[in-house]
């Protein structure tokens, strides 16, 4: 079990900014931009690499999510989105979330 899990079960607090039976959506503990929100499915899943293709709806539900999202937190003039996959890509905590990165102009390539 993940932080994350217990974010989900409301056993530790979290900012949460949206939420639906499929996913959740809560602020970043630390925020890299102005705006940093992660978007996580209710179900466990460890990473990208835990896909299959049972998850089709519901990364088809959380991408979908995205531009609803950022535009309910004023993201007006564009955002990021990242999700980070392994120890090379950097991902620590093992459920899959899509950062959510605006505020700010980003810069490429990522680090
Ligand atoms: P990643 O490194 O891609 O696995 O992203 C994990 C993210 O979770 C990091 O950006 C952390 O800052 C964030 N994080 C870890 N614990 C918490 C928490 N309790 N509440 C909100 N964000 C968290």
């Amino acid at each position: 079990m993940t932080i994350f899990h217990k974010i989900i079960n409301r056993e530790i607090p979290a900012d949460i900014v949206y939420e639906d039976d499929l996913c959740l959506a809560f602020r970043d503990i630390n925020a890299q931009a102005p705006t940093h929100v992660l978007i996580i499915p209710k179900v466990q899943i460890d990473s990208l690499d835990g896909l299959n293709s049972d998850h089709k709806h519901l990364m088809g539900h959380l991408l979908l999510k995205v531009p609803e999202i950022a535009k309910s937190l004023g993201l007006t003039d564009g955002y990021r989105i990242t999700v980070n996959c392994g120890e090379d890509g950097g991902q620590s905590v093992d459920h899959l979330h899509i950062h959510l990165l605006g505020g700010r102009k980003m810069n490429w390539p990522p680090g």
